[in-house]
């Protein structure tokens, strides 16, 4: 037996939601991990809500991810005579059947009854197929259909609760859960794993994947096995919102998530690996999931624990793989990739790959993700030291001993040796000529040398700096101060 055949099945409407991520990566897992083929297929019939650019998102997100996929893209679009012909065996076996009632008539005829929806008005009035008529499936009067679930078992869903629902509209349209359902059988796909959201459609796919193998004319395909995915919520455990949450892929990779962190956080959006430890490698991941162990709970998709793990990931980096990893924010012109909308703060010139190397060390403990970087390091390339006005105010401006630091700074960096041991050591006694702690001494010299309160250690990047910078940039905040 060949392996199992799994696809995801994205609407290019909108940029790539992480939802879309985490459906792409257990599918991608299952099949990894059983010799089965991963397809995309882009169900872009919706023609005024699709872009080509959202298509391309969805694509470079999966290729961002590392989710490459073994057949397709292929587009919906491409498929309609398929669906058609679908539609038409499902029609001329019965399981269609035209109506021309309006939506005033319906509601008209149906306000006040009890089960919502059309009321089956023209199932046995025989009603002649125009370009007036929609095409109704027959939905049994009586029984259940069972949706076969590998995570939430048999689902049944009773018949009663059904409408008889629309498959082909009066234009010809032949929409989407019947479409869906006869890409699936051409792709020959065996395990539908996909989003809760389209639990409710599910049994009407069942239903007409039925009937169609029931249609003579039309090859029998083995139905395949389902499996839906809990719903990613917000820490108010509500549905993720494309317009509140952060929810578009494409953003974390701008803001230097590394693939690696955003993989393995998405493979925790329900489901977990065996052991006590989170942060596991893909290969582990391909190795322990199991479709049969994913929760049937909603996944908190938080993005803290997210941005925890992915500082953790860059801090398992060598220093190597981190100063590329950090080049396309740092020096976007040599980056073949650079993300949308970021400036550097800097110029080219102005940019020392050669001090940047020296520095990456001490940043690489400090970020959390790779779009921190340029800020915190900013101080090294820029002329103009980059100051926080409030941090300044508070550091030098209002502080009545600031001043006396930087002047004794000044003199004492003069003459002292130049290592950050050297200057650590020095800070430290002209701090205790004034009766002053270490954190207290060094916070003046911090801003005026970095223009912020936080950054990558101070004596370190004092060293690297060298001595007449840190002598310029003293005498530049004692100036500033009007001292
Ligand atoms: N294109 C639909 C969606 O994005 C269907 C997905 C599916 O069946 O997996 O919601
Ligand atoms: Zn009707």
């Amino acid at each position: 037996m060949s392996g199992p055949r799994v696809r995801i099945a994205p609407s290019p409407t909108g940029f790539m939601h992480v939802g879309t991520a985490r459906t792409a990566l257990f599918n991608w897992l299952f099949s990894h991990q059983s010799g089965g083929v991963f397809i995309l297929r882009i169900e872009d019939t919706d023609a005024e809500r699709n872009r080509d650019e959202w298509r391309e998102g969805i694509i470079a997100g999966l290729h961002w991810l590392g989710l490459d996929f073994d057949e397709g893209p292929f587009l919906q679009s491409d498929l309609l005579p398929d669906h058609v012909v679908a539609a038409e065996a499902l029609f001329a076996n019965g399981y269609l059947y035209p109506c021309d009632c309006t939506r005033e008539e319906i509601d008209e005829r149906t306000k006040g009854n009890a089960k919502p929806g059309y009321d089956g008005h023209c199932r046995d009035r025989h009603v002649a197929r125009t370009d007036q008529t929609a095409l109704r499936f027959r939905v049994p009067d009586e029984g259940t259909t069972v949706v076969h679930d590998v995570i939430r078992g048999d689902i049944t869903f009773a018949h009663d609760s059904y409408e008889d629902f629309i498959v082909v509209r009066s234009n010809g349209v032949v929409l989407y859960p019947l479409a869906n359902a006869v890409d699936d059988r051409t792709m020959k796909i065996t395990h539908i794993i996909r989003g809760e959201d389209l639990l409710p459609t599910t049994p009407k796919q069942v239903m007409m994947w039925e009937a169609l193998n029931h249609c003579p004319e039309v090859e029998s395909v083995d139905h395949p096995k389902y499996a839906h995915l809990p719903m990613l919520v917000n820490e108010q455990r509500k549905k993720l919102s494309k317009r509140k949450d952060p929810v578009a892929v494409e953003s974390y990779r701008d803001q230097g998530y590394l693939p690696e962190a955003f993989v393995n956080y998405l493979a925790l959006l329900g489901w977990s690996p065996r052991g006590e430890e989170e942060i596991v490698p893909r290969s582990t991941l391909i190795e322990q999931f199991r479709l049969e162990d994913v929760s049937h709970s909603p996944a908190f998709f938080d993005v803290k624990k997210l941005t925890h793990m992915n500082g953790e990931y860059i801090r398992a980096l060598s220093l190597e793989q981190f100063i590329e990893a950090a080049t396309p924010w740092v020096a976007p012109w040599s980056s073949e990739w650079t993300p949308s909308d970021r400036d550097v703060p800097w110029t080219r010139e102005q940019f020392d790959p050669s001090l940047f190397s020296h520095v990456a060390h001490l940043v690489q403990e400090r970020v959390a993700t790779l779009g921190e970087i340029p800020a915190m390091v900013s101080f090294f390339f820029l002329d103009d030291v980059p100051f926080d006005d409030v941090t300044f105010e508070k550091a030098i401006a209002q502080d009545g001993t600031a001043k006396n630091v930087l002047t004794l700074a000044l003199d004492a960096f003069a003459t002292v040796e130049w290592s950050a041991d050297a200057l650590h050591h020095s800070t430290l006694q002209l701090g205790e000529s004034l009766g002053l702690a270490l954190r207290k001494s060094q916070a003046p010299i911090r801003c005026a040398i970095t223009g912020t309160s936080v950054g990558p250690p101070l004596f370190e990047s004092m060293e690297l700096l060298g001595r007449e910078v840190v002598l310029e940039r003293l005498r530049g905040a004692l100036a500033r101060a009007g001292a």
